[in-house]
């Protein structure tokens, strides 16, 4: 990545829970898969493919979206790019120092070659949406094994594709064993599930198995989008969420209920989420109200960041502590989508490295 690596500023074991696959990818697999299938490319160096990827200041959500569409048609559809891209991405998280990583991503998405939604059994050549989730998972076990860090997916449904949702959460059921460990719902929040029941029945269904659930809510969307996720969706998790301090009595009730808040303090400025200035960034009241969050990147490669870069910048912008990151960490793993034997391990990992002498009881 082209992206300056400073010195990390919180040198320890990490947990990140909110990264998107197919924002994550390398540039350098980018340009090598599209010279072996023969796919031109506006650019053929990292440098200046780079330049074309990455979002440089605030942008509206067509131009965020616009991003993946410069790549995406390279490596969807192809079983050795999506295994690849899984492989390298537990290398890359390896390298920062995470521990624990919960990978996701649309299986619609990354077996279409283009981004508009046709069905994939009416294009040739395709692979299935389960094929995409058997390849990524085969890449993130063989990543785990190869770099010794702990990696989960978690499968997205699309807000626009409800007719999706169910095939999502019905492969969620099948890989639960596989490496799969939750169901999430991403894209543009002005459209609400009442239009969409696919998307209730499919969470519903989640529910009754025992699939965890987290919903893409509150980012640009009002906090009636949250109060939806939680209500309706009964998502355990919220990504983003910044939003919901503005209905102070819904972030009352999510604080006294724990509610995890995955906060990805780069993505938020680029995508206009929140105000450019960091020093009004909501991560400040987050952490004056000691809230459950977490800090993740999720699309650095559209970002052109690295999890330090979140870390470093809310250090010197919000004035976080070595301690408070600690604390995140362990509230993260806390609200991992891990089964509870691999939580417990997991944490006691977390309090042996920072030096605290607590252990986990459950
Ligand atoms: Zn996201």
């Amino acid at each position: 990545m082209a992206a300056p690596r400073p010195e990390p500023v919180f040198d320890q074991p990490k947990i990140e829970l909110h990264v998107h696959l197919d924002g994550a990818i390398r540039v350098q697999t980018i340009l090598e898969v599209a010279k072996r299938r023969g796919i031109s490319l506006p650019a053929d160096t990292v440098e200046e493919m780079t330049q074309i990827i990455i979002v440089k200041k605030p942008a509206t959500l067509t131009e965020f979206l616009g991003k993946f569409a410069e790549y995406m048609h390279v490596i969807a559809g192809d079983r050795e790019a999506i295994k690849r891209i899984a492989y390298e991405f537990v290398e890359d998280k390896a390298k920062e120092g995470v521990i624990y990583v919960e990978v996701r991503y649309s299986p619609h998405l990354m077996a279409n070659t283009q981004v508009e939604p046709i069905p994939w059994d009416q294009k040739k050549g395709d692979i299935s949406p389960d094929d995409v989730v058997q390849l990524v998972n085969e890449g993130l076990s063989e990543g785990e094994r190869a770099f010794n860090i702990k990696a989960r997916s978690i499968l997205c449904c699309m807000r626009h594709m409800p007719s999706w949702s169910m095939e999502v959460v019905e492969l969620c059921k099948k890989y639960r064993h596989g490496g799969v460990v939750a169901i999430d719902l991403a894209g543009d929040e002005s459209l609400n599930c009442e239009a969409c029941p696919g998307h209730r029945m499919a969470y519903e269904e989640a529910e009754r198995c025992g699939i965890h659930r987290t919903v893409h809510a509150g980012e640009v969307g009002p906090p009636s989008v949250v109060q939806e996720a939680v209500e309706i969706l009964k998502a355990e998790r919220i990504g983003h969420g910044y939003r919901t301090l503005e209905d102070k009595g819904l972030y009352k009730r999510l604080l006294a209920q724990n509610m995890h808040f995955e906060l990805c303090p780069i993505s938020s400025k680029l995508t206009g989420a929140c105000d450019p200035d960091f020093t009004k960034h909501p991560v400040i009241t987050f952490k004056r109200d000691k809230a459950n969050y977490s800090l993740n990147t999720d699309d650095p490669l559209i970002f052109n960041s690295t999890l330090n870069l979140d870390y470093s910048t809310v250090q010197e912008y919000m004035g976080l502590t070595e301690e408070e990151f600690k604390r995140l960490n362990i509230a993260s793993a806390q609200s991992s989508f891990l089964p509870k034997k691999e939580k417990k391990d997991l944490l006691n990992k977390l309090y042996e490295a920072y030096g605290m002498v607590q252990r986990t009881v459950f």
